[in-house]
Formats: structure tokens, C-alpha cells, sequence
């Protein structure tokens, strides 16, 4: 067999060596290739026909609570309940279903290509197009399959159980996906969509599995079952692999995992320079089970809980209760160590299952505060649940993506709201609880020092910042050489955010993917942020940057860092003095810079 190397985004570091599994296309849906036992045929069967009952019943009650200023949502609700109904689409998934004795989810998607193909032939492009609706249905009784699969007490995964690890490849996953993810059988991650600060990365390194994302030709290349290695460290993935590379590759595995064993047995020592300069290492993670592998690797507390996903992999929205049990045992887990609730942050390429997510610029559009502001209730649901939690324990609360005074003051007022709400009902809350706000929008940046008297503490979200300042959607693999996390403009908004909090007297730390990036990590500490939020996985490494450094030799390369004016000037600068000074740090940990042009 012939060795292929495809290139990537290296998303979270780490060789792994192992065999395929393919996840099919963007959703959760594991569609098994194999016949079924006869014996299963009347369950599978039996499964299809309540996979499209329920995806018809949620499209009747969507359709019910439709309101007249959005008819154009009924008549898409209505076209696609026809569909549901025409014998096409479930009597045809139904017959190859019989006749080839497999798995429901790959009968209906055989049976939606079928109705492709003949799509394909019609003239009118309208009509044709149409295709879509179809597909989209079927994603909805994909959906139930996969849910029906859990109600049966077993993961949509375990429908096709792994008894091996396995390399889970996919053309993408949503933050949705991966969170499905049975993670013990999954070694490593790449998928052909995705970007740098794509939310699959993000998951990859706080659940420590390599991944490389962005990866051109993966979908067409590799099949379920081939060995591959995914080198999360240089953003490869290794198709069959010759002989040579398997040794390179496994020696570089092994140092690897020399390497991380060294720095996990310091990684509990406190984050100072070996001139007194002290700088907080928290954790951001986006599960609270997270919080153990969070202190394990020397995290000081939780400086980032993306609280969304507790949003988004179910059908109904969590109530107060539920978010309160949560946050309560994340806060008194974490106790006396901060953590830092960030208020949902959906929109984007987050969705929750609120109200139809059509926009067509969606980073652009109805995303977390802004979304919060527009659904008060939930909102205030939320904020209640921290005000609670934060009785049993050090908890913040944090809103992301604020713009401007408004924003905050809108959002503070929803807080003051659901303060005096338990005020009223008797209910006892947290009076003390300090409230921050992320700066990730450029106008944040230039009016930082009219925002920093309103809050308790800055966080500096990089992803977003980076995306909004120079335009780079953070999911897109075509424009990703333009994110640029070390461009004039982004070291110098960040330095101005921090020296306005800093002279409003409040906290100013930086929890974007930049903070545990080696190379970025001793400019921030040139500006001395105060704290760095970051994946568990990297806080022994980046505690051990610290641990060398010196304030005053960061305090240089920043002042280098602004006196030059080009991306590539800085980034020759920083690669120089880094290197040297932290060869083994900058060999095993992925750049979010591109150091080629450097
Ligand atoms: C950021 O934007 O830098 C950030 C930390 O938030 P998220 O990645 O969740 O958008
Ligand atoms: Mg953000």
C-alpha cells in the first residue's frame, strides 16, 4: 500500500499511531457498512418507522408554535413534513433496509441518495436544489435514530461498539459531536473542515487526544481501517505508513510522552519567574468533568467554564435545578480556587435548538450576549444557577463578547434582576460574586479603559479577537494562514486592554488559544497579564516557560515585539528568542503560529 501524507492544522499536540474509524459526515451519525443479523431486521425496522414518527411529531410541534410574523419558517415546516410523509423517502429506506438486512442509518442514507441522483437529472436548478430539504429531514431522523439508540441505554457510538482505540476521523464535527464522543476508544481526531480555534480543537486538548484539523483530500483518501499516524505536534496525518516513518514516528512518541511525564511531576509548582514574577495558570475547560484533569496538571482554579455544552446536546433546555447542581459541584470541587462561569456563549458555530439558526453570517450574528439579551428568560435561568453556585464556593461570572456600555449594562441589569428575584423569593445567592466581561471585539479594545470601572475583571478572548480584528473566520480552513495571533494590531490591542484594566485597578487576564501557545505566552508575561486561562493538558508545559523565564527578559521581547511592524519580523523575533531559550517546550507543543513565513 502506498504512503500518503495529507497536511492540516496541528489542533492539539501528540503522535498517535493507530487504525481509522470514520464518523459519518458532519453529525454524530456512526453509519455501519456491515449486514445486520436477521434476528435484527424487525428492530431495525421497528426503529426506522419511530425515527420518523418522532422527527414528524416534533416537526407538528415546531410547527404549532410558529408565530405569524414568521410564516416563511411554517412553509419550510410544511414542505418538509411532506417529505416525511411521501413513501419515497421511508418506504424506500425501508425496502433496502429488507432487502440488504443493515442498519436503519445507512438504508436511509442510501435511500436519500437514490432520490440525489434523480434530483441531479432535474433542469430546473429551484427543484433541484430541493435536494436539500431532503437531506435536511433525513439529518432530523438521523437525529432520532441516534436517539433512540440512547434511549435503548446505549450511545449513539456503542451502536457500532469499538473494541479497539481507533483514530476518529470525520469531515467535521460540531462541538455537539464530539461531545458524544465515547472518548476512552478514541486515540486521536482529524477532520477535513475546521480551523486553528475551531471548538473540535479545543476539545481535543482538554481531552488530551492529538488532532489535526483542516485536513485537505482526508474524507476521499483514507478509509475506515487504515493505519495512520495523526502528528497533532506538525498538523500531519500519515496514510499507510512505510516502515522508516513508523520508527521516526514512534521515537517521537516516545519523547513526547518522556517529555510530558517531566514537566506533569513540576506542573503543581506555582507559575513565578526566576525573578519573582507571579502570573495565575487557570484552566478552561467545557465539561465539568473536566475540572480533575484541570487540577491534576496544576491548574489554579477554572479561569474559563464554557458553559454551553450543557446547552447543546440535548433537546430540552437544563432548568435552573439542573445548572445549579452542576455549577454547585464545580464550585465547591474547585474550592478555594476560582472559577469563572462564562454566560452562555451560543450563536456562531455553537448551536443550541432555541430558534432556527439561518443566518447566513452566523459568527456575525445572534451570538452569545446577544443572543442572552434576546432570550432573557433563559438567560436570567442561567445567572440565577451562578448566583447560587457561588455560595459553595469562589465562582465569577463572566459575560463574553460585550461590544460596548450598553451590552454590559443590559447584562448586568438582568443580573441585578435575577438578584432581586432571589432576594425576593427568599432564596439564598452569593452578594459578593466579582463580574467580569471577556474583550474579544475590537470595539471592547479601543474603549477598554470605559468598560474596566463597570467590571471585576478583564478576560481577553483571543480566539474571537483574532477572528474579529482581522477579519479571519476561526473555522475556515482557506483563510487560516491569515489568522494571524502575533499581527501588529493584535499584540498592541492586547496590550492596551491590559494596561486599561491595570489602571483601573482590576484583573486582566487572557484566555484565548494565544495564552498557551509558547511562542505568545512570554509576550503576555512581558505585559503582565495577570492570569492565563488555558487547556489543561498545556498548563505544565506553559508553567514551565514561566518557571525559566525571567519578567525582564519578557519585558524585551515585548518591546522587540513592538517596535516591529510586519507579522514576519515579529514572528522571526519570537521564534529566535523562544527557541533558544525553550527548545523542548516549543518541539512538543502546537504553534497557532505559522513560523514557515516567520
Ligand atoms: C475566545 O474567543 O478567545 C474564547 C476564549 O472564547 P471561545 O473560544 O469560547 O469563543
Ligand atoms: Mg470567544
Amino acid at each position: 500500500m502506498v504512503q500518503t501524507i495529507l497536511h492540516g492544522i496541528p489542533v492539539s499536540a501528540g503522535i498517535s499511531i493507530g487504525k481509522v474509524y470514520f464518523m459519518h459526515r458532519a453529525g454524530m451519525h456512526v453509519v455501519s457498512h456491515e449486514p445486520v443479523h436477521p434476528d435484527r431486521l424487525g428492530y431495525e425496522l421497528e426503529r426506522l418507522d419511530m425515527a420518523f414518527d418522532r422527527a414528524r411529531q416534533e416537526l407538528k410541534d415546531a410547527l404549532d408554535k410558529v408565530p405569524p410574523e414568521l410564516k416563511e419558517h411554517a412553509s419550510l415546516i410544511d414542505s418538509h413534513l411532506m417529505i416525511l410523509a411521501d413513501p419515497k423517502l421511508q418506504g424506500s429506506a425501508r425496502r433496502i433496509l429488507e432487502e440488504q438486512c443493515i442498519e436503519a442509518e445507512w438504508a436511509l442514507d442510501q435511500a436519500v441518495e437514490r432520490i440525489a441522483d434523480v434530483f441531479a437529472a432535474i433542469e430546473d436548478p429551484y427543484i433541484r436544489e430541493r435536494i436539500q430539504d431532503v437531506r435536511a429531514v433525513s439529518e432530523r431522523v438521523m437525529n432520532h435514530l441516534a436517539l433512540l439508540d440512547r434511549d435503548n441505554g446505549a450511545a449513539a457510538l456503542a451502536a457500532k461498539p469499538l473494541s479497539n482505540r481507533v483514530v476518529l476521523m470525520a469531515n467535521d464535527l460540531t462541538p455537539a459531536d464530539t461531545i458524544e464522543i465515547e472518548v476512552e476508544k478514541i486515540m486521536s481526531l482529524a477532520t477535513e473542515q475546521g480551523g486553528k480555534t475551531s471548538h473540535t480543537g479545543i476539545l481535543a486538548r482538554s481531552l488530551q487526544i492529538p488532532a489535526v484539523v483542516g485536513v485537505s483530500g482526508l474524507c476521499e483518501t483514507v478509509k475506515d481501517g487504515d493505519l495512520v499516524i495523526v502528528d497533532g505536534l506538525n498538523g500531519k496525518v500519515i496514510v499507510n505508513p512505510e516502515e522508516a516513518v513508523l520508527g521516526t514516528y514512534g521515537d517521537l512518541k516516545y519523547q513526547f510522552e518522556k517529555y510530558h511525564q517531566t514537566i506533569n511531576q513540576a506542573c503543581q509548582l506555582p507559575a513565578e519567574t526566576t525573578d519573582g514574577f507571579r502570573i495565575m495558570v487557570y484552566a478552561n475547560i467545557e465539561l465539568a468533568e473536566e475540572v480533575t484533569a484541570a487540577l491534576d496538571h496544576g491548574g489554579e482554579g477554572i479561569g474559563l467554564y464554557r458553559t454551553e455544552y450543557a446547552f447543546m446536546h440535548r433537546r430540552q433546555l437544563p432548568t435552573e435545578e439542573e445548572l445549579y447542581e452542576e455549577y454547585k459541584d464545580l464550585a465547591s470541587i474547585c474550592a478555594p480556587r476560582r472559577v469563572v462561569f462564562r454566560t452562555l456563549d451560543v450563536g456562531g458555530d455553537k448551536i443550541v435548538g432555541v430558534e432556527p439558526t439561518d443566518e447566513a453570517n452566523p459568527a456575525m450574528g445572534l451570538r452569545a450576549i446577544r443572543f442572552c439579551l434576546r432570550h432573557e428568560e433563559l438567560f436570567k435561568r442561567q445567572i440565577r444557577a451562578i448566583l447560587r453556585a457561588a455560595l459553595h464556593g469562589n465562582a465569577a461570572l463572566m459575560f463574553p463578547m460585550i461590544s460596548g456600555l450598553r451590552e454590559l449594562n443590559q447584562a448586568k441589569f438582568i443580573l441585578a434582576k435575577a438578584q432581586r428575584e432571589l432576594e425576593a423569593e427568599g432564596v439564598p445567592y452569593a452578594k459578593d460574586m466579582p463580574i467580569g466581561m471577556m474583550v474579544e471585539l475590537p470595539s471592547a479594545v479601543v474603549i477598554a479603559e470605559m468598560l474596566a470601572p463597570e467590571v471585576d475583571f478583564f478576560s481577553i478572548g483571543t480566539n474571537d479577537l483574532i477572528q474579529y480584528s482581522l477579519g479571519i473566520d476561526r473555522t475556515n480552513r482557506y483563510v487560516s494562514y491569515l489568522y494571524q495571533p502575533l499581527h501588529p494590531a493584535v499584540v498592541r490591542s492586547i496590550k492596551h486592554v491590559v494596561d486599561a484594566g491595570h489602571r483601573e485597578g482590576i484583573e486582566v487576564n487572557v484566555c484565548g488559544e494565544l495564552a498557551s501557545d509558547p511562542y505568545c505566552v512570554p509576550i503576555l508575561m512581558g505585559m503582565q497579564v495577570d492570569g492565563l486561562s488555558i487547556a489543561p493538558q498545556a498548563i505544565p508545559g506553559i508553567k514551565r516557560i514561566i518557571r525559566q523565564a525571567t519578567l525582564e527578559e519578557c519585558k524585551d521581547l515585548l518591546r522587540d515585539v513592538l517596535a516591529a511592524n510586519t507579522v514576519s519580523k515579529i514572528n522571526r523575533q519570537v521564534k529566535e528568542t523562544v527557541f533558544k531559550r525553550f527548545p523542548e517546550e516549543v518541539m512538543f507543543f502546537s504553534s497557532l503560529l505559522d513560523l514557515d513565513e516567520g
